[in-house]
């Protein structure tokens, strides 16, 4: 199988290739596919397995819908890798500004971004959740969430409508299940 066979928009497929992305790795295999049905995923594979365009090219394709999405991250370092990997696979394609809210980094500049109709926010959770308090961003307006780690409950309370879901971990332990218990429905299981 190859990306090309996943039914992506050209674009996305020239990005893949240039990106020298040929065929999905095991976890995007099926990440993909039922990202992009809409489904909840909890998927758990190593770091290195391309976990990260498992989430990223269900949201680009999402966000072409005009869908807003949310990538919660642990470190900043990560949200800044995520962020470049997202610019990557988006490029050419319309509408698809993405905002880095994270600390070390100047607010002021995080908070103007904020109000260019961003369809990708990639957030570590204290910036975020000291964002939320100014209140500048529509949690409503939110409809696809990942997760790529544990505290992120306080912050999902916050976003009031039905949401998509893809929950990644390097391994799933007791407290990321129990939060999948709660904020998951009837989610796909991949375990690698
Ligand atoms: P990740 O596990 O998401 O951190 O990805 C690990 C590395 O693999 C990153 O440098 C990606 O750019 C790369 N990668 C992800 N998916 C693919 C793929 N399908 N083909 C080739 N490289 C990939």
């Amino acid at each position: 199988v190859e990306f090309i066979h996943c039914g992506f928009p050209e674009i996305l497929n020239e990005n893949l290739k240039r990106a020298g992305y040929e065929v999905p790795t095991p976890v995007q295999m099926q990440m993909i596919p039922v990202g992009l049905a809409g489904r909840d995923v909890i998927a758990s594979a190593d770091t290195g397995s391309g976990k990260t365009a498992g989430f990223l090219l269900p949201v680009l394709v999402r966000a072409l819908e005009e869908v807003t999405a949310l990538i919660l991250t642990p470190t900043r370092e990560l949200a800044i890798q995520i962020e470049g990997q997202a610019k990557e696979l988006a490029r050419g394609l319309c509408n698809m500004r993405t905002a880095l809210l994270v600390g070390g980094m100047p607010l002021p500049q995080q908070l103007h971004r904020l109000k260019q109709n961003i369809k990708i926010i990639i957030a570590t959770p204290g910036r975020l959740l000291d964002i939320l308090k100014q209140q500048v961003i529509q949690m409503s307006g939110i409809k696809v969430v990942v997760i790529d780690e544990q505290q992120v409950l306080d912050i999902l309370n916050q976003i009031p409508e039905q949401y998509q879901t893809l929950l990644t971990s390097a391994t799933i332990p007791a407290s990321i299940e129990q939060l999948a218990q709660e904020i998951l429905q009837n989610p796909v299981r991949i375990i690698l």
